[in-house]
């Protein structure tokens, strides 16, 4: 099966007691038994739902995996990952990524003995250098966010199987459409579904894929003793959301092309940070292994001015002025003070985050108005 077709079908039947071709909310916490014990397959609303379900098995399927987790928030999702790992381990992860994975990591888990180092990998002999015995995962976010760095998963893997850690891919910029880390040799990829997978802002919500059998019995086994799942309403959303998850992606990263090209060329805007452009950082990696450039652009202005990024920000028409990305409407944001406030001012700065870098989720309206929006707002 095709992407287009794994989309609508992957995972997905006709509801066998009505016909019903939607895959059904079953809005339940229990399930009758016939005698103790006997049932079909479902006991508790925590532990299993079928609308779940039939969401777990459709990511699954997108990521080229085994098996799909669903959880209550992005978050929730990389919460239950950080819980294969025991005191004493360590986390080696890219220094640019989500705030609030880098906040989970640093401020809760290093209280519970779990080590961490962030590095830069878009030069991977520093990893090379910096792994070691205890380091039992790498956590990988490419494109990063918000300065679309990009790290070569197939090699962080291979540096990671020499010293036995997994190696988790979080896949949410790129989605599954552009990016498949399971086929590169990654062991999970997360995503926060809540972004270009679920697609339209209507949802929070977190999603892991495995191949392997036994890491999947640790994580369903996770989920089930923590209880961070999503409702059912939810994984409906999430699954009607998926069904034009090629066609929104492919629509996004051509307005993405032609919103980094006017940028590109605009004499108030510094530098931009597209992965499409030919000298954009590691671009030949992201040619190999994504299948297009994805939709998010960050900028800065010729002369670093926060009150000038300011004045931008307040003054886009189309472009919202909010946290997130990935839905179907454009969204514009400040790292320095929304997404990425969590993070320290001096390793913010290490890896190029600007007080004045402006960061774009391009959405599938016209890139046409796109533009001429961004037009207006730079005159302001
Ligand atoms: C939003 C986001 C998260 C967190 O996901 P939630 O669904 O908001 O909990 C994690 N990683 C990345 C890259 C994100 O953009």
């Amino acid at each position: 099966m095709k992407f287009g077709t794994k989309v609508i079908h992957a995972g997905i039947k006709p509801d066998q007691s009505t016909g019903a071709i939607m895959t059904p909310i079953f809005q339940t916490s229990t399930y009758v038994q016939t005698r103790p014990g006997e049932h079909l397959g479902y006991e508790y609303g925590r532990t299993q739902n079928p609308t779940r379900d039939v969401l777990q098995k459709n990511i699954a399927a997108l990521e080229n995996g085994n098996y799909g987790i669903a959880f209550s928030s992005g978050m929730a999702a990389m919460d239950s990952l950080m819980k294969l790992l025991e005191p004493g381990d360590e986390i080696i992860s890219t220094n640019d990524l989500y705030g609030g994975s880098y906040r989970l990591i640093k401020t809760l888990y290093e209280r519970y003995g779990i080590k961490s180092q962030f590095i830069d990998m878009t030069d991977l002999s520093v990893l090379e250098e910096k792994i070691n015995d205890s380091t039992k995962m790498i956590w990988v976010e490419t494109p990063t966010n918000p300065m679309l760095s990009i790290i070569d998963i197939e090699r962080v893997c291979r540096i990671a199987a020499m010293h036995g850690a997994l190696v988790c891919v979080d896949n949410t910029f790129a989605s599954p459409y552009l990016q498949n880390p399971i086929d590169l040799g990654a062991d999970i990829v997360h995503h926060s579904a809540t972004k270009y997978i679920a697609g339209h802002s209507d949802v929070v919500m977190g999603l892991v894929v495995v191949k392997e059998d036994t890491l999947a019995d640790r994580l369903y086994y996770i989920q089930n003793a923590v209880g961070a799942i999503p409702g059912p309403q939810d994984c409906f959303l999430t699954l009607r959301g998926i069904k034009t998850l090629h066609l929104r992606m492919e629509r996004a990263c051509d307005n993405a092309y032609k919103v980094a090209q006017f940028l590109k060329n605009h004499s108030m805007v510094g530098k931009v940070f597209y992965p499409g452009f030919s000298d954009h950082p590691n671009h030949e990696i992201a040619a190999k292994q994504m299948r297009g450039f994805g939709a998010m652009v960050s900028f800065d202005l010729v002369d670093n001015s926060v009150e000038k990024a300011n004045k931008v920000l307040s003054n886009t028409r189309f472009f919202s002025l909010a946290e997130s990305l990935g839905g179907v409407e454009s969204l514009i944001g400040h790292p320095a003070s929304m997404t990425h406030a969590s993070i320290p001012r001096e390793e913010r700065l290490k890896t190029g985050l600007t007080d004045s870098l402006i960061r774009l989720s391009i959405g599938v309206e016209d890139a046409d108005d796109l533009i001429d929006d961004l037009e207006t707002a730079l005159k302001s």
